[in-house]
């Protein structure tokens, strides 16, 4: 008798097609590997989009997720737990702000700093509701986030978009200062580093520069840390290597180690829901506030953050080496957060040819490969992926 189980079609599914997916089925996973259902496996550097921050089925998030599932689920929305008091404070104090609202994903805590800023520009600014985001942004899926997002032909897509939202150019200060010069802007949100965008970095000058103009005009500042925060720049939170402390932060992805967990995170000044402004019925239940509790356990552990320096040097200085060798473009992010620039728009036969070979890596755009494993990636794991990488790369015969 076979040890692997017999394999399910994929030629008729009832699954959406809302992407392509190679024909694999994922099955299991542990630490920095991932094994599909025909027992082969996979260094994977891609980690459910940056989400698994500790790997895959770390020890630490599921006695957490055992112990908490045997002891409450769910007590409604309408209860504290302690799970969720603990969390939040903790959160509270690593953003340095003031007030924690929980939810299931990061584009809901988008959504959730959207209507807080403009609850608080109704209530302080006159009503301005603007909100000035960045091109090539990308805040969530949900119809507001959408609108917010700066990607390209998203504006057109399940169109109309909710109004209220201008993007200017990334690292623009000049731009930024035009907009907030007309009044009616209520915040200015952006990410550290665009993530789908292919990992561009806003300048720590620049951030701070922000921080100035938003402060001098009344106007908040919303940093979207939901793929830059939970350690993966190698300090708890990206806007920490510019030292700017903003109104408001979103958090999602690595907060829950895998467990859908966001966060919404305000200074006490901003934090204006009234009873009933705002819910959902699974936020900040116990089970995921457990979960995040675990994750936050192991990155807040003296020594984790300066390990992630070390990984993320390691695998930056092997990346540069493969691109001197191979004559591709630069390296850039920080941390565990990379991109490696191709130079030519061979990003997704890379892909694919690496997955072939057993390495798993994502191309967010053609001439681009982002690299994010889990921040507890091995020195000896990371030189496999290197390898692997170098393979891939000879294997399509170099680039012309
Ligand atoms: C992934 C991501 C989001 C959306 O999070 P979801 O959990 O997919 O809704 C928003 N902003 C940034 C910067 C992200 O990387």
């Amino acid at each position: 008798m076979s040890m692997v189980p017999p394999r399910m079609s994929l030629d008729d599914h009832a699954i959406m097609p809302i992407t392509t997916r190679p024909p694999l089925i994922m099955d299991r996973g542990a630490g920095s590997w991932l094994f599909d259902d025909q027992g082969r496996r996979y260094l994977d550097l891609v980690q459910g989009w940056a989400v698994n921050c500790l790997g895959h089925a770390p020890a630490a998030i599921r006695d957490a997720l055992t112990v908490q599932a045997g002891r409450l689920l769910n007590a409604s929305p309408a209860f504290h737990t302690a799970p969720h008091l603990k969390l939040a404070t903790r959160l509270a104090a690593a953003c340095g702000l003031d007030h924690v609202f929980f939810t299931n994903s990061g584009a809901e805590a988008n959504e959730g700093a959207i209507k807080l800023a403009r609850k608080w520009g109704t209530l302080h600014r006159q009503g301005a509701y603007r909100i000035v985001t960045l091109v090539d942004s990308f805040h969530g899926r949900t119809l507001a986030t959408m609108s917010a997002s700066g990607k390209a032909g998203w504006d057109r897509l399940f169109a109309p978009l909710m109004p209220g939202f201008t993007k200017v150019p990334v690292n623009d200060l000049t731009a930024i200062r035009a907009e907030l010069a007309h009044g009616d802007v209520v915040a200015v949100m952006l990410e550290p580093i665009q993530g789908e965008a292919g990992v561009v970095p806003i300048s720590d000058g620049v951030l701070q520069g922000v921080r100035t103009l938003t402060q001098e005009a009344d106007t908040l500042l919303i940093l979207d840390e939901i793929q830059t925060g939970i350690g993966r720049t190698g300090r708890f939170l990206a806007r920490e290597h510019a030292g700017v402390v903003p109104d408001i932060i979103t958090l999602g992805k690595g907060l829950g180690g895998g467990v859908p967990i966001g966060a919404l995170v305000a200074s006490k000044a901003v934090s204006c829901f009234a009873a009933g402004d705002q819910g959902g019925t699974y936020n900040g239940n116990p089970l995921v506030c457990a979960a995040a509790n675990a994750v936050l356990d192991v990155v807040l552990a003296p020594g984790f953050l300066e390990r992630v320096e070390v990984a993320g040097a390691r695998l930056r200085s092997g990346l540069e080496a493969c691109s001197r060798l191979h004559g591709l473009g630069c390296v850039r992010g920080r941390g565990l957060l990379l991109a490696l620039d191709l130079g030519r728009p061979h990003a997704t036969a890379l892909v694919e040819r690496a997955r072939d070979l057993g390495l798993l890596i994502n191309a967010p755009r053609p001439h681009l490969l982002r690299f994010m494993p889990a921040l507890t990636i091995s020195d000896d794991e990371i030189d496999t992926a290197l390898v692997l990488i170098h393979q891939t790369i000879s294997s399509l015969g170099g680039f012309p």
